[in-house]
């Protein structure tokens, strides 16, 4: 049992060469705020994304806030969002002066319930923002129906979802926006923090364009109450030569998630659902009631696991107080949720024993 599996391996690997080139590229350069690589990179991740419009910004987080910034969405206006994601998506919603409501998840599907959306609804809800989480979309076709019954706007929260579709179409092009992020740890990683807003609104990424750079219109100028969140050259040049690779990375998550989805699964545990063909495995969760005694398993036999995510979001202290909410279906999954390595450098050997790990679980007796 001497093989490790670590949980991540964030080191460039095949990409190294390209990587390393990019950065001499910007140094040579003497450019590294908001230039020509940051402009290639958009209309790449663009292309890449199926999307219109791809606007760089500082975070995933950031996005999430500008574009809300960019509907008018702000103090006294409710976005309803899900309690288990990363706490940055209802962190951003709060960042844009406006508060997150909490609607329950789909107990299968992980993602926001449509049922709890729309019983979350008030006159004073702006817009709905699923997350698509662990790679997987959310339901997109019933949000889509009740956000346009109750005229709200429909904003897309894609930091784990990288390429991902649903019923064919590109996550991110499907409400009125998508926001990504391009933290080391996701599908497309940057060698520090980044983000993007993609878009098929015009409008709305002009906006966004002009609120990452402090609200100005042109040099000097300042129109409206920007934010300073920009995506650098440096950060923009890297994931130009990483971007090439993803479609081949996202090809290996899937391969992964087949032969973990093939491994006999053992008694006490479920492996979710894939509800669509689309989905890009960010993250390979399974669900487990004796989840202590699955992680020290795991750590004994060198397999590596992580918690997404322990604490569903409005009980964190940070939210707990503004906006309380009911959602039994995520404190129980946040109580059974564990996460094994998912990763393209996976080598054939390590997945191997990441299976044998899973499969030779057995639930202490009680
Ligand atoms: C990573 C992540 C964010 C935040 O992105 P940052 O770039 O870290 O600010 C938001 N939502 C989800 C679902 C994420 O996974």
């Amino acid at each position: 049992m001497s093989i490790k599996v670590p949980f991540n391996a964030l080191r460039p690997g095949e990409d190294i060469a390209a990587v390393k080139a990019a950065i001499d590229r910007v140094i040579a350069s003497g450019w590294f705020v908001l230039g020509p690589e940051v402009e290639a990179f958009e209309s790449e991740f663009a292309a890449a994304s199926q999307a219109p419009f791809a606007v760089g910004v500082g975070t995933g987080t950031d996005a999430i806030t500008l574009i809300l910034r960019a509907l008018d969405i702000g103090p006294g206006d409710e976005v309803i969002t899900p309690p288990l994601s990363a706490a940055y998506s209802a962190l951003a919603v709060m960042m844009a002066g406006a508060r997150p409501v909490f609607a329950d998840i789909d107990p299968e599907r992980l993602t926001l319930d449509p049922r709890a959306t729309e019983a979350a609804i008030t006159s004073r809800t702006r817009a709905i923002m699923p997350v698509h989480l662990y790679g997987q979309a959310a339901d997109m076709g019933a949000f889509e129906a009740i956000a346009s019954r109750h005229n709200l706007a429909l904003v897309e929260d894609a930091a784990q979802a990288q390429l991902a579709t649903v019923d064919g179409r590109a996550v991110g092009t499907i409400g009125i926006a998508g926001a990504t992020s391009f933290y080391p740890t996701k599908n497309l990683g940057a060698l520090g923090d980044g983000g993007a807003v993609i878009t098929r609104d015009a409008q709305l990424a002009a906006r966004v364009k002009r609120l990452r750079n402090g609200g100005q219109t042109s040099r000097y100028h300042h129109l409206e109450p920007g934010a300073n969140s920009r995506l650098d050259e440096m950060q923009a040049a890297i994931l130009r030569a990483r971007l090439p690779y993803l479609a081949g990375w996202t090809m290996r998550r899937r391969a992964i998630a087949a032969r973990y989805r093939g491994a006999s699964v053992p008694g006490s545990v479920t492996v979710p659902r894939q509800f669509d063909a689309g989905h890009v495995y960010h993250l390979f969760p399974v669900l487990t009631p004796h989840r202590d005694a699955f992680q020290a398993h795991c750590t004994s036999q060198g397999v590596e696991t992580l918690i997404h995510y322990p604490v569903p979001i409005p009980r964190q202290p940070a939210l707990a107080s503004t906006s309380p909410a009911v959602c039994p279906v995520a404190d129980r999954v946040c109580s059974e949720v564990v996460s094994l390595p998912m990763y393209p450098a996976l080598s054939d050997e390590q997945l191997a024993a990441v299976a044998r790990a899973f499969s030779s679980f057995t639930p202490p007796s009680c």
